[in-house]
């Protein structure tokens, strides 16, 4: 099956059943992911269940693709027939069960089984050549970068990171210190001109969590426990083995500041990436030297773009070695841009590292590159906590905010390749603003689902 538009055949049957972009997302999602199947392999560790884990499953997914805001707002639709009918129940069921039991069930969920909806969406979509041409360079990137989902200063839960912060008065006066709790993550997120998908996710560990690390040389050396949290580097730099073991395809890393140092570019030399970094500080190498090289040049290259209305100076230098924590040559690229239609505004500056096969970019396509890291922050992380519930605390336990947060994920790739591989015209009626569109799609989808109480079809 191949993720081509509808057929007009296909645009008849959505219209005759009188159901639209749910009915079409479910199949869509049945026919090109086999979803049914996956959910139905999730497994948990409860004894006998009433509700198996893939209906639980089923239950959160949907309960994110349509940012259901809570547990207490999920609870009457877990006895209505529409929803049951969304998440493949039974015939003749009332009630799957109660919201406690999803939460209980979310707790005892094998991760490995929940993270494989992902997994094997993404899979199939670059078996279906989504990613076929790539993108500049004919080239599949991946953006890291750390995203706090939520803080509370009253519950927590022992994967929970501490900071602490001031407090005052209304006045302004100080009135003490107070820890805070969070959960951070490392984000991969697949990024191209069309589309952003969630590629995988990894938490941040606290001190308690780390595994030991080794202290002294020799035959005084000794394990220890780190007293500090994990910082966002080591989670990312789990996250992106496990990401490149997973989808070999993926070529390069791009990534902010926090990652331009040698030992991160080294791991992504030795699993075969390149990569695209952000370089700001002007006293660090390979930046120094570069900025030493270029101090009274003229830019190697200038561009203009009718289209964005801007023009773009490049400066180019190729084969640093001047990082002594790296062992290979980092070429620099800086892109100083100008807005045409504001002429008056100082230029944009943008500095960045390249390795590996991202080398072969030429220097206003690696700032292209670099420009589109804030997908990341504009795409997924704003969308994720305004438009979805992503910040909200279903349940606050290591294990259900992963295995919730999979599920949430695959429901936002899923809505994802559907809107922009599905509903190619409905995107350009809604015009440009993509978070919007997606809010009037769910909209939409919610009126439909109130419909299908008197609705019957063949949702298999
Ligand atoms: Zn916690």
């Amino acid at each position: 099956m191949s993720d081509s538009a509808p057929t007009p055949r296909e645009e008849v049957e959505a219209q005759r059943v009188g159901a639209g972009q749910l009915r079409r997302l479910v199949a869509y999602a049945s026919k090109v992911f086999d979803l049914g199947s996956w959910l139905a392999r999730v497994e948990d560790a409860r004894r006998k269940p009433l509700t198996l884990p893939g209906l639980i499953a089923a239950t959160v997914l949907y309960a994110g693709l349509l940012r259901i805001r809570s547990f207490n707002a999920l609870e009457p639709r877990l006895g209505e027939k529409p929803f049951l009918r969304l998440v493949g129940a039974a015939p003749g069921r009332q009630r799957l069960c109660s919201v406690d039991t999803v939460g209980r069930a979310l707790c005892r969920m094998d991760l490995h089984s929940v993270r494989a909806i992902l997994v094997s969406m993404l899979h199939k979509a670059e078996r279906n050549k989504v990613f076929r041409e790539g993108w500049h360079g004919a080239l599949r990137y991946v953006a890291i970068d750390g995203w706090e989902a939520f803080c509370s200063r009253h519950r927590h839960c022992p994967e929970c990171l501490v900071r602490r912060v001031k407090i005052k008065a209304k006045d302004g006066t100080p009135i003490g210190v107070v820890p805070e709790y969070y959960h951070r993550y490392a984000v991969a997120l697949l990024i191209d001109e069309r589309f952003d998908l969630v590629v995988d996710i990894e938490p941040v560990l606290p001190k308690d969590l780390r595994p030991l690390i080794v202290k002294g040389k020799g035959p005084t050396a000794r394990l220890v426990k780190s007293s500090l949290d994990e910082g966002e580097l080591t989670a990312a730099t789990r996250l992106i083995r496990r990401v490149k073991q997973t989808f070999g395809w993926i070529d390069v890393v791009v990534a902010d500041a926090l990652y331009a140092n040698g030992p991160f570019l080294t791991v992504l030399d030795s699993l075969g990436l390149g990569a695209v970094i952000i370089a700001h500080k002007e006293g660090d190498e390979p930046l120094r030297e570069a900025l030493h090289l270029w101090a009274d040049e003229a830019p190697h290259k200038i561009v203009e773009d009718d289209n964005a209305h801007e023009r773009t100076s490049l400066w180019d230098c190729r084969d640093l070695e001047t990082l002594t924590t790296y062992d290979g040559k980092i070429r620099c690229v800086r892109g100083c841009v100008t807005r045409l239609k504001h002429p008056e505004q100082p230029p944009s500056t943008w500095c960045m590292l390249v390795t590996g096969k991202a080398i072969r970019l030429s220097p206003e396509k690696v700032l292209a590159v670099a420009r589109a890291r804030w997908h990341i922050e504009n795409t997924a992380f704003h969308q994720w906590t305004t438009r979805w519930r992503f910040g909200h605390v279903f349940r606050h336990h290591p294990d259900a905010l992963r295995s919730l947060f999979w599920l949430f994920l695959s429901a936002f790739d899923l809505l994802t390749l559907f809107q922009y591989l599905q509903l190619r015209s409905y995107g350009r009626d809604c015009g440009k603003n993509v978070t919007r569109t997606i809010s009037r799609l769910i909209d939409e989808m919610l009126d439909e689902l109130a419909c299908w109480q008197t609705l019957v079809w063949d949702s298999s």
